[in-house]
C-alpha cells in the first residue's frame, strides 16, 4: 500500500510513518508537513533516507499539492492539524483553517482522484466531557473548546464525503497519547523536562481533571488497524482505559524523575476545562487489538527518551 501521512512530522504522524516502514515491508509513504512549530524533521530520522518514503514539505490546505500527491497513493491518514487546546483558547481562526479546511481540501481532492481508503484522526475531545461512564461511537458530539470543535467539525465533512460521495472513509478518536517525539508544550513532556531542570511543575486547578493515557505506539498499531481493516463509514474509539487525574500524572513523572513534589504549582485552571474523558472501546477490540503497554511502562519509556 501506498500511503500519503499528513502531519507525519508531528508527534503522532511521525510514530506511525516509524510503526508502518517497521512493520509492512511492502508498503511506501509519503509524508506530507508543513513543518510548523509543532512539526520537525528530526522525528523522521531514521526514515528520511529510507526509499520507501518521500518527504514532502507543504500544506494540506494546497489544493493543487494534495491533488497530486492523492493521485499517486491508494490510502490517506489525515494526522495534519493545530492540535494545542490552550492556543485554541488564545485564537481558533488557525485551527478552523487547517482542522477543518485542510480537512475539506484533502476529501475534496480524494474524491476527485479517487482512493481506497481515508483515515481521519480524530479525538475522545470531539465528545466533550463524561462524568461517569464512558463514551461509544454512537454518542453524540458535544465538543467544548475550539480545537475539539473544529476536530469535530472535521469528522461531521468527513463523514458526508462518505454519504454523499462514497469515499471510503474511516474515522478513528483516540484518547490523550504520550511517548517519544511529542512536542514540548505538551503536559508530559514539558513536566518531565521541568522536574529534571528543577523548575515548577504549573497543574491547572486542583489537578482533579481526569484523562486517559494511551502509549503512542500502542495508538499506532490501533490506527493501523482501521486503516487495513476497519469497515468503511465506521468510526472507532482508541483508549487504554488508564485513568489518571492530572495530579497523579505529575506525581508520577516527578517520582519517575527522582524530583519533590515541592515542584508542583497549582495554576488558574484553563477556560472550559472538561474535567473527564474515557471512551468505550469494544470495536477496536473485536478487531483484534488491545494495549501493550500500562502507563507505569509507557511512562517510564517516555522519561527515558526526555531525559536522554
Ligand atoms: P502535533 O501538533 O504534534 O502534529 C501536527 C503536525 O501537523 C505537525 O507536524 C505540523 O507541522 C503539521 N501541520 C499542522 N498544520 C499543517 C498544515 N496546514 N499542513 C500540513 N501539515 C500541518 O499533533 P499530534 O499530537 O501528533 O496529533 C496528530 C493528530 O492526532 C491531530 O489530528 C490530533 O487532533 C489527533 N489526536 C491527538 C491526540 C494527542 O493526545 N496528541 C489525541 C487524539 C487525537
Amino acid at each position: 500500500m501506498r500511503i500519503l501521512v499528513t502531519g507525519g512530522a508531528g508527534f503522532i504522524g511521525s510514530n506511525f510513518v516509524h510503526h508502518v516502514l517497521d512493520t509492512h515491508e511492502n508498503d511506501e509513504i509519503v509524508t506530507l508537513d508543513a513543518l510548523t512549530y509543532a512539526g520537525s524533521k528530526a522525528n523522521l530520522e531514521g526514515v528520511l533516507d529510507d526509499p520507501r518514503h518521500e518527504f514532502v514539505e507543504g500544506d494540506i490546505r494546497d489544493q493543487e499539492l494534495v491533488t497530486d500527491l492523492v493521485a499517486d497513493v491508494d490510502a490517506i491518514v489525515n494526522f495534519a492539524a493545530e492540535s494545542h487546546v490552550d492556543r485554541s483558547i488564545e485564537g481558533a481562526k488557525p485551527f478552523v483553517s487547517t482542522n477543518v479546511q485542510g480537512t475539506q481540501t484533502l476529501l475534496d481532492a480524494a474524491n476527485e482522484v479517487g482512493i481506497d481508503r481515508y483515515l481521519q484522526i480524530s479525538t475522545d475531545e470531539v465528545y466533550g466531557q463524561v462524568l461517569d461512564g464512558t463514551f461509544s461511537e454512537d454518542d453524540p458530539l458535544n465538543p467544548r473548546n475550539p480545537y475539539a470543535a473544529t476536530k469535530a467539525g472535521a469528522d461531521l465533512l468527513a463523514n458526508s464525503f462518505q454519504t454523499t460521495h462514497d469515499l471510503p472513509v474511516v474515522i478513528s478518536r483516540t484518547s490523550n497519547n504520550f511517548g517519544p517525539r511529542q512536542h514540548a508544550e505538551k503536559l508530559i513532556p514539558k513536566f518531565i523536562q521541568n522536574a529534571a531542570a528543577g523548575e515548577a511543575l504549573p497543574v491547572y486547578g486542583d489537578g482533579s481533571n481526569v484523562r486517559e493515557w494511551i502509549y503512542v505506539e500502542d495508538n499506532c498499531r490501533a490506527l493501523d488497524l482501521v486503516l487495513r481493516e476497519g469497515s468503511i463509514g465506521e468510526v472507532y474509539n482508541i483508549g487504554s482505559h488508564a485513568e489518571k487525574t492530572n495530579l497523579e500524572v505529575t506525581e508520577a513523572i516527578l517520582d519517575a524523575v527522582g524530583a519533590s513534589d515541592d515542584l508542583i504549582e497549582f495554576v488558574e485552571d484553563r477556560a472550559g476545562h472538561d474535567q473527564r474523558y474515557a471512551l468505550d472501546t469494544e470495536k477496536i477490540e473485536a478487531l483484534g487489538w488491545e494495549p501493550q503497554y500500562s502507563f507505569e511502562e509507557g511512562l517510564e519509556r517516555t522519561v527515558d527518551y526526555y531525559l536522554d
